[in-house]
């Protein structure tokens, strides 16, 4: 079996101008990156032409067996492409630190990816690097301010601004900085986070244009004053510089599939901390230019698709047209009760198990969301066609449309039947609802997502969080939406409580304002903002040969 870059590789990539001429975007609007990518600028972006149908791609609980969300994207837009239809891709770019430590890419596999798959993984256009350096200017600027007599009064113990650099580095997560004497700086602790939980990355991927970037950098709180007034980083004067650091950036990026289906790749927040969708530009291109645009949400729909809806789609003004709910067997198997190392052998017994997990994600967009939707079982080659029957049989008993994926085997032709049900489904009037009103109380919106999404009990708020609930309110930003920050592996905040949980309640230890961005996140559990490698990096294994060519990513 050949290795998701092997495939890659083993195609003939066509010019990025071609890619541009399929996509329908003007030579001048084109900023090519060498050969195969190129930056697209937005003033192409108008909103008076007829915009194209708007395809959410999500999942079932992920768990570790892997559920293909971004392949599934991939396929099925190469699918649309192999049934005569104008069709655009956008993804999300990968951050450098995973790339380095587990394995496993972020631009599809097998025979659905995007390329150049070594460029989207290192580097790529840049992006992340310009974001990282937006982020330590404006810590910089803000200790500098400090330092140089503080007219702001900043309390140093109150900043919640923190460094970033692109890489996996537990060595960096707390950190003693401006020590050395009273040239130095001012001593105080600190920390770094992985560049993409920024909330520029955020702000970077909500901004609807130049200026819009602007405002939103201008809100962003970095810290407080002695007499706990906010601090933003309009107020430090740091706009103006963080914007031209982005100026490229912010244009989103073009590449192609396999299959030369045009894709934009752009912009990559957490999905814990922040909402895990790329950009919206890029989304907006992708729907001015193809009559389809197929789109992925990180996690499972509890929390990704949830955030897409709920803070992308209202503040962007996207309606979707369907929803496709990714599904493994094997991780349907995992819920259903059995262990990761036991998946590769037939089981039907925990696969029916694990089906009331599928249900629940299914339930949630019809129901709560008002939205058409299939579910796409990614074939993994260890399925067994009894178990293909029999997830297509238990669908079917409860009125689930459901249909087999063979994207990464086959590429778009293994998605044509997906991308048939998808198009059937993007004809069906929509009226798709958010899950809660914005002018609700912070509280009402927590319960909403808890009651409505998780299908829990209830929210819990420590003193902490209440404290910082009423301090939120009091400053104005109560009518935000959510941005939950919770484990991805349960509908509950227990990492192991797979399947479909009952009877539980969520517990808020704190919350976090992102007023850039425009959300209030719950903080749930441990969350991590600076990953580390694992004991063997896949680092060690990546190699580059005498003519340039990259091995052993992926
Ligand atoms: P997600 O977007 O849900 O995180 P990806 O599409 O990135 O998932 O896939 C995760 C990994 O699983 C990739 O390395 C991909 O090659 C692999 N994968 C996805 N679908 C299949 C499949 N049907 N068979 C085998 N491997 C797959
Ligand atoms: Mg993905």
């Amino acid at each position: 079996m050949f290795s998701d870059l092997e495939i890659a590789q083993s195609y003939t990539m066509k010019p990025i101008e071609e890619i541009a001429s399929v996509a329908g975007i003007d030579a001048a609007m084109l900023e090519p990156y060498g050969r195969y990518k190129a930056k697209v600028n937005f003033s192409l972006l108008d909103d008076t032409v007829p915009q194209g149908k708007l395809i959410l791609v999500t999942a079932i609980s992920p768990t570790p067996a892997g559920e293909g969300k971004t392949t599934t994207t991939i396929g099925l837009a190469d699918g649309l492409r192999r049934l005569g239809k104008k069709t655009a891709v956008a993804l999300r770019e990968p951050s450098l630190g995973p790339v380095f430590g587990m394995k496993g890419g972020a631009a599809g596999g097998g025979y659905a990816q995007v390329v150049p798959m070594e460029d989207i993984n290192l580097h790529f256009t840049g992006d992340l690097h310009a974001i990282g350096a937006a982020n330590n200017l404006l810590a910089a600027m803000l200790d500098n301010h400090i330092y140089q007599g503080n007219s702001l009064n900043i309390d140093p113990k109150s900043i919640t601004w923190r460094r970033c650099v692109d890489m996996n580095d537990r060595q960096l997560r707390a950190v003693i900085d401006g020590i050395g004497g009273t040239v130095n700086g001012v001593p105080r602790e600190d920390g770094f986070d992985i560049t993409v939980a920024s909330e520029i990355m955020a702000v970077f991927c909500l901004a609807s244009s130049v200026f819009d970037l602007k405002a939103r950098l201008g809100r962003m709180v970095v810290g407080y004053t002695y007499d706990k007034k906010p601090v933003t980083a309009g107020d430090l004067n740091a706009v103006g510089a963080m914007t031209a650091l982005l100026r490229d950036a912010i244009k989103p990026n073009l590449v192609q599939t396999l299959e030369g289906t045009p894709a934009f790749v752009h912009g990559g927040p957490f999905a814990n901390i922040a909402h895990g969708c790329n950009s919206v530009l890029a989304t907006r291109m992708a729907l001015q230019l193809g009559d389809y645009a197929v789109t992925e949400a990180g996690f499972g729909s509890d929390l990704g698709a949830e955030k897409f809806l709920d803070i992308k789609c209202r503040k962007a003004g996207f309606t979707p047209s369907a929803v496709v709910v990714v599904a493994t067997i094997r991780a349907l198997k995992m819920h259903g009760g059995k262990a990761k190392n036991e998946l590769g052998t037939e089981d039907l017994n925990a696969l029916e198990a694990g089906i009331p997990n599928l249900l629940r994600h299914v339930a949630n967009m019809v129901e709560v969301y008002h939205l058409p939707v299939v579910v796409a079982v990614n074939r993994f080659p260890t399925d067994t066609d009894n178990e293909v029957a029999l997830i297509k049989a238990l669908c079917a008993e409860r009125g689930v449309n459901v249909v087999l994926s063979d994207v990464w085997a086959k590429g778009g032709e293994g998605g044509v039947a997906l991308a048939e049900e998808v198009v059937r489904l993007c004809e069906q009037p929509s009226h798709f609802t958010f899950s809660y009103q914005e002018d609700t109380t912070l509280l009402e919106k927590l319960n909403a997502i808890v009651t409505r999404i998780y299908r829990g009990n209830g929210v819990v708020l420590t003193a902490n969080a209440q404290k910082q609930l009423k301090q939120f309110e009091d400053m104005g930003y109560g009518n935000l939406p959510i941005c939950m920050a919770k484990t991805q592996y349960s509908f509950s905040d227990d990492a192991t409580r797979l399947g479909a949980p009952e009877d539980f309640t969520i517990t808020v230890s704190s919350l976090r304002l992102s007023a850039g961005a425009g959300f209030v996140v719950a903080i749930t559990g441990n969350i991590m903002t600076m990953p580390g490698l694992p004991k063997v990096p896949s680092a060690e294994k990546i190699d580059v040969d005498e003519c340039g060519k990259i091995t052993g990513l992926f």
